[in-house]
């Protein structure tokens, strides 16, 4: 690990300041960001801990109004535990109780969560460093901060973990996390503060596309010392009727090999609302808007959810490695809408 400073700020304005700063970056739960920096895929100069920013709603979850709002700062036990959440947006707390280890999830953060990277084998390859000796000086940026993706055109191939969505040929990076299905399926508002003030933005548009990257560094739409303050998930009838399934290695500890969040609203026998996200499939958290639109309006049946799965992956690039993500893939999402269709009764 290179040598860093290390910043506890107690207000956020403070803390916006610091990570501003170049070569600065923010730091949680610090479950993610330490195994980046040990591999020396994140070298901050600086290190700003937000763990202790005295402002509660930087940890609050609340219902306001028709909105359910989660604190960045909160942890995915936190999160996962909370009766609204339950309640209100079952899916959110399921992919939180699929996600890591209780350990981990006592520590880690909704904010830190939504940010972390690929766990493809080539991104936390030990050798990068040999592999790129001579490159090193010219490692890309994340941000203001330097930053290992360096390493992707030195030992990049399609794995097992590679995505199938939403990949270029230069880059199959999957995105890791579970939370995030739920929050892009579902239409939810990220909330950011930085050296401009306060922003929100589409939880959609946080994660750039390897096609819409203009750096190989690219990862998030946030500028140097942005911060994630929260996140605003509408309550609509079909996130109270929803669900999070994860097919992967094990049944514990151990990240998606393909997921779905799925909520549903049946208005007699038709489709009214229906919202998928994927996980384990794509490079982004992934919204299947053309399964979404095969299903709106029509019946639900076994024929409805196949094609709605295969219209979810018509678009799929599989290499040798990761092929079997697509049947995978569409089983789960047939198999979401199966058990939330008998949850409709
Ligand atoms: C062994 C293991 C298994 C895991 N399994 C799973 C799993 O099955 N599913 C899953 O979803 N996750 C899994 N994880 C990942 C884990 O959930 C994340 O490490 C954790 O959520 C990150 O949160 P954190 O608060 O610790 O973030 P940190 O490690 O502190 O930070 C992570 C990143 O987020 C940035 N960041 C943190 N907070 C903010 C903020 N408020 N605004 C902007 N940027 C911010 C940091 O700069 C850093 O880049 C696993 C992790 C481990 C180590």
């Amino acid at each position: 690990m290179t040598p860093f400073a290390y910043d506890r700020p107690r207000t956020l304005s403070d803390a916006v300041a610091m990570a501003a700063e170049e070569g600065a970056m923010l730091y949680a739960g610090g479950t993610t960001m330490l195994d980046l920096m040990k591999l020396g895929v994140y070298r901050p100069k600086r290190v700003v801990d937000l763990t202790f920013l005295e402002d509660p709603a930087l940890r609050e979850i609340a219902v306001e109004g028709d909105t359910l709002r989660l604190g960045a700062l909160a942890t995915m036990s936190q999160a996962a535990e909370d009766a609204a959440v339950k309640e209100r947006a079952p899916v959110l707390s399921e992919s939180l109780w699929l996600a890591a280890t209780q350990q981990l999830r006592h520590m880690a953060t909704l904010g830190g969560n939504v940010m972390q990277r690929t766990r493809d084998t080539y991104f936390r390859h030990p050798d990068w460093l040999e592999l790129v000796e001579g490159e090193a000086a010219d490692v890309p940026t994340y941000g203001n901060t330097p930053y290992g993706d360096g390493r992707l055109t030195a030992v990049r191939q399609p794995t097992r973990l590679s995505a199938v969505l939403g990949t270029t040929e230069a880059d199959t990076a999957s995105y890791p996390g579970d939370f995030a299905q739920g929050l892009v399926a579902f239409d939810t508002v990220v909330e950011v503060v930085g050296p401009q003030g306060a922003r929100e933005m589409p939880f959609g548009d946080l994660h750039v596309r390897p096609a819409d990257k203009a750096n190989e560094g690219d990862y998030a739409r946030l500028d140097a010392g942005e911060v994630i303050t929260g996140f605003r998930v509408p309550l609509t009838p079909a996130l109270a009727r929803s669900i999070y399934i994860k097919a992967r290695d094990r049944e514990s500890y151990a990240f998606a090999n393909a997921s779905a969040a799925v909520g549903l609203e049946m208005e007699g026998g038709t489709v009214a609302d229906v919202r998928i996200g994927l996980g384990g499939v794509a490079t982004v958290p992934w919204r299947a808007r053309e399964a979404e639109d095969a299903l709106r309006g029509g019946p639900l049946t076994e024929e409805t959810m196949r094609a709605a799965a295969e219209a979810a992956f018509a678009d799929a690039v599989t290499h040798e490695a990761n092929a079997f993500k697509v049947p995978l893939g569409r089983n789960v999402i047939v198999h979401a809408l199966t058990t939330l269709s008998k949850l409709e009764g």
